[in-house]
């Protein structure tokens, strides 16, 4: 008989180092009337849990473990400017900064950030060495929000674009990154938004730019430039979208366009913050949701990349309920027939209705805009 497949994760302690403090929310602050502050929300123990609910939930007999190492200033290089990555050595050695709202370099910050974007590059390296298929990039600081020339959004180095650009150097020719995490993607859009090598799509709330940390809007007309043009795919889904929504909008949208990108690898690009439950997002998947969504992207890559696919660990704040969710999408990738785990919360109301109707719209947008997308979607009507 044949082994049963795994779902190699790649994880470091020393990721724990990265401390975010307490205050307000993501503030850093306290403002001094107030008893009981609360802990950063990107903060270690929801990694915690993400990692004992693999090594103990119901998914584990699944789960190979492995070390990561720290990155190399070539590494960097590859996807972030000189200056920058200057720039956060020198906050380091200064003893900390804040590189923009709610992102707080401490003291082991750095060492953290290295191992985390270290990590992501030994996860793509154990697949493109052929060691196996699926690879979890357990990783923190996350980076999806860390554009080539600057921080943004808790991220100092895009794990994911890192990967992926490690990819393409190593052969791939085309690599598409789907990103579920409730906000965009912007760090890996930017850094491959002159690439038609790149397929980026995102699917997350309609929030806009929130900052010159993040100048990307997230809007539908972000469709890349040059050569790029058409290659990254921006689907904002209004508030309260959860698991019919999201579905939808993947096999509508995602599904086509990579069908027709016809990768090499890819990268899903996971954050929990999407969640019902999550203080960051105001969306309301559960884990069934999640794990369809797992389940889809587990086909796509089967369907052109002879499965191989790299996830990367993004946002998801909820304490519990992310690693819940996490276990979902990665119940999901392995396509188990049935849950392996229920869900001990999940009640909130979802508008799939509207989110539908959205969706549609973006879908007569993108036919219209994108030449790559006409035809294939013209086909599914
Ligand atoms: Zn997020």
């Amino acid at each position: 008989m044949a082994e049963a497949e795994k779902i190699h994760v790649f994880w470091e302690e020393g990721m724990l180092k990265h401390n975010t403090g307490r205050g307000v929310f993501d503030s850093g602050e306290d403002p001094g009337f107030l008893d009981v502050l609360e802990n950063h929300p990107e903060n270690g123990d929801r990694i915690r849990n993400m990692v004992s609910i693999l090594k103990r939930g119901p998914i584990s007999p699944s789960i190979s473990w492995h070390h990561g190492s720290p990155a190399s200033l070539p590494q960097l290089l590859s996807f972030h400017s000189p200056e920058y990555i200057k720039e956060l050595e020198e906050a380091d050695k200064a003893g900390g900064k804040m590189l923009c709202g709610g992102t707080f370099l401490n003291p082991g910050s750095w060492e953290a950030a290295l191992l985390a974007a270290g990590t992501t590059l030994s996860a793509m390296r154990f697949i493109l060495d052929g060691h196996g298929n699926i690879a979890y990039a357990l990783v923190r600081p996350p980076g999806h929000h860390a554009q080539p020339t600057q921080a943004d959004g808790y991220c100092f180095l895009n794990n994911a674009g890192l990967a992926v650009q490690f990819a393409l150097d190593s052969g791939c020719s085309k690599v598409a990154v789907i990103d579920i995490d409730v906000h965009y993607g912007n760090g890996t859009a930017e850094g491959f938004y002159r690439s038609n090598r790149v397929l980026t799509t995102s699917l997350h709330m309609n929030h806009g730019s929130w900052g010159p940390s993040h100048p990307q809007k997230g809007t539908i007309d972000e469709l890349g430039e040059g050569e790029g043009f058409g290659y990254n795919i921006n689907i904002p889904l209004p508030n309260g979208s959860g698991d019919r929504g999201y579905a939808y909008a993947v096999k509508e949208l995602v599904v086509p366009a990579i069908r027709k990108f016809e990768p090499d690898m890819i990268v899903l690009v996971v954050g929990q913050d999407s969640s019902a439950f999550d203080p960051n997002g105001r969306q309301c998947l559960t884990m069934d949701g999640y794990r369809a969504l797992g389940r889809i992207v587990r086909g796509l890559a089967n369907m052109h990349c002879n499965g191989q696919l790299l996830i990367v660990q993004e946002g998801g704040y909820h304490i519990t309920y992310a690693a819940y969710c996490l276990h979902a999408t990665l119940e999901g990738v392995l396509n188990v027939q049935l849950p392996l785990l229920s869900d001990p919360i999940a009640y909130y109301p979802e508008d799939a209705d509207f989110t539908k109707k959205v969706v549609d719209r973006m879908k007569k947008y993108y036919t219209i805009n994108v030449p790559f997308l006409r035809e294939i979607i013209k086909e599914q009507n």
